[in-house]
């Protein structure tokens, strides 16, 4: 039947498979469907603009037949999903907050059926192998809570291979607006023979083209001992046409007085790198750069020995920031490292220092809170970006990553050689690391500080310390967000680590005063486009604080993505290309 990889993974997704399939062979499968056969017969189709329906049995088959479309649009596709996941307990004071936490990162197969491969092969086996012998979460006989990580990539599709009015209802509910997208909603319920784990829920369809743009609701009919969850999921209109599914949202947990069920969490589960070149063999040997190094010196002579130490950083540099764009790890050079780097620069410039080569920075594009350098690259995580409360906290990151670079900690020079990037991408975190011995980390930490008071951010280390508190007191229920995968851990052990000498001369930290912001949730400042990878910094008016209860420092929260159709030109070319389609050329207006 199916090719399914010989992984654990492999296992659980035969076992759903053969579910899914033997409801598909029922009688009334779809055969028959129009619409069905015209999606599985060509090549994803551009997106064309069809006569407008006119009755709500046409809306259906439009919403069934973009499904299709979209399902073959992403089959060759191997996007990376993460999933990060709070187990939650309840705190009088401040509600449920983190008990534990868990961290699952691959790579989905989205061809026949949905695959998954892992990035964290080794690293977290330990402590989530039960996790991963189970689909869709599942009691043990200890009773004790499982996850399977796949199931929150599950609800990616309502439902892949019967999606149709064979196996579901649909009934309208209601016209709203999603962001600036007009929906139609509808509830789906499965009809009574489909069988288990079938989609039932509500969804929203946008009015032009009628493609799904958000799923909301859960699976019907677990086996015995089995559990479905509640899942969130949003898509955005990142290709024309196409509503590419991009954050599922997951909760479950009661805490009204009485409630017996205690399983508690919420996970966010976020997928990128559609747009990524699934590596071959030979991609990778026609990609690899031999031309780094350039000779711009006027009189062609040999390098001296310093100066050939320095070009063979830069090509190990170069070659590591290259390998992990290609393998969806970093994003792009874009605004965000324009705004590090400008913190950057103000550390160095006040503390007069001069570095034969500029200082770059890059985002990684995950939620585990870490920072590397390699050569004069500095990488901090997405998720550290997130919950940093301000740019005194944020310069106090980059001042240790800075102290590294001059104080000459090189690390990685072993990647000049290139056979060393010859890695499959589900293998960057077992092929590369950047960790640094505990002297040298002390060293940057020493050099950061007397950095870090001689620059504009000196009166702003309270906050900075102010967030190492707060990590402090949630370190210890936070071991999968704070495990660095490529440089060194920020805290070991439950205790903070990187800089901690801050946390000495900051104010007490008080969760219950309204007005301390000491650290932020996840997600509410750098957006990740799934398609390109590119990171841009959310400019969303920042929501009042009302009660201890909305800090949520490091802690998941729902997405409520704006939603918006596909604009592919930057506002000034759209701009320009309106003026030079107007009959009558005027000024574009500037503001
Ligand atoms: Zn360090």
């Amino acid at each position: 039947m199916r090719k399914v990889t010989g992984s654990i993974y492999g296992m659980a997704v035969v076992v759903i498979l053969m579910t899914m399939t033997a409801a598909a062979q029922q009688p009334a499968a779809a055969q028959s469907n129009p619409q069905e056969a015209s999606a599985t017969t060509s090549a994803p189709p551009a997106p064309v603009h069809l006569a407008a329906p006119t009755t709500m049995d046409q809306v259906v088959d439009r919403v069934i037949m973009r499904e299709k479309d979209l399902i073959k649009f992403l089959s060759p596709r191997t996007p990376i999903v993460e999933t990060y996941l709070q187990n939650l307990q309840q705190d009088p004071a401040l509600g449920p907050i983190p008990q534990d936490d868990h961290y699952f990162l691959g790579r989905m197969d989205l061809s026949e059926s949905i695959d998954r491969s892992d990035y964290l092969k080794d690293q977290d086996k330990g402590k989530d192998e039960g996790m991963e012998k189970h689909l869709l979460g599942e009691f043990t006989k200890r009773f004790k809570f499982q996850y399977q990580p796949l199931g929150f990539s599950w609800m990616i599709f309502a439902d892949r291979n019967d999606f149709d009015r064979q196996h579901y209802d649909f009934h309208y509910a209601r016209r709203e607006f999603l962001g600036d997208v007009r929906c139609l909603v509808f509830d789906l319920t499965p009809k009574k023979d489909a069988g288990r784990g079938r989609f039932l829920g509500r969804i929203w369809v946008e009015d032009q083209d009628f493609n799904i743009v958000r799923l909301n609701g859960t699976y019907a009919h677990p086996t015995r001992n089995s559990y479905y969850f509640h899942m969130d999921s949003w898509r955005l209109n990142l290709v024309p046409g196409y509503w590419v599914p991009a954050y599922i949202y997951s909760e479950e947990g009661d805490f009204t007085a009485g409630a017996k069920n205690k399983i508690a969490f919420k996970a966010q589960t976020r997928m990128w790198g559609y747009n990524l070149k699934a590596a071959t063999a030979n991609d990778e040997l026609t990609n690899i750069r031999v031309d780094s190094v350039k000779d711009d010196t006027p009189t062609a002579q040999d390098a001296t020995p310093l100066a050939a130490e320095r070009e063979w950083q830069q090509q190990a540099e170069d070659n590591v920031v290259e390998r992990l764009e290609r393998a969806g790890l970093l994003a792009p050079e874009g605004d965000v490292d324009k705004i590090l780097q400008t913190v950057v620069n103000n550390i160095e410039i006040t503390n007069n220092i001069e570095l034969p080569r500029p200082v770059r920075t890059r985002v990684l594009t995950t939620s585990p809170l870490e920072t590397f350098s390699v050569g004069n690259t500095i990488v901090v995580s997405r998720g550290l970006i997130d919950v940093l409360p301000d740019e005194g906290s944020l310069a106090m990151v980059l001042a240790h990553e800075l102290a590294h670079i001059v104080l000459g900690h090189n690390l990685g020079s072993q990647y000049a050689f290139n056979d060393r990037m010859l890695f499959s991408d589900e293998g960057t975190y077992s092929n590369l690391g950047f960790k640094h011995i505990p002297e040298e980390e002390a060293a940057a930490d020493k050099k950061a500080i007397e950095m870090l008071k001689a620059s504009p951010y000196a009166q702003k280390l309270d906050s900075a310390g102010l967030f190492i508190k707060a990590l402090q007191a949630r370190a210890p229920q936070l071991s999968a967000l704070l495990q660095a995968h490529l440089g060194n851990n920020i805290a070991e052990n439950g205790t903070v680590v990187r800089m901690a000498q801050l946390a000495n001369s900051a104010p007490a930290l008080d969760w219950n005063k309204l007005d301390q912001i000491a650290a932020l949730p996840l997600g509410g400042r750098v957006k990740l486009n799934p398609w390109d990878d590119k990171v841009e910094i959310v400019k969303a008016q920042p929501v009042a604080i009302t009660s201890a209860r909305d800090k949520m420092p490091f802690e998941v929260t729902p997405f409520y993505p704006r939603l918006a159709r596909f604009s592919n030109a930057p506002v000034a070319n759209r701009a320009a290309s309106t003026a030079a389609t107007t009959a009558n050329a005027s000024p574009t207006p500037t503001n």
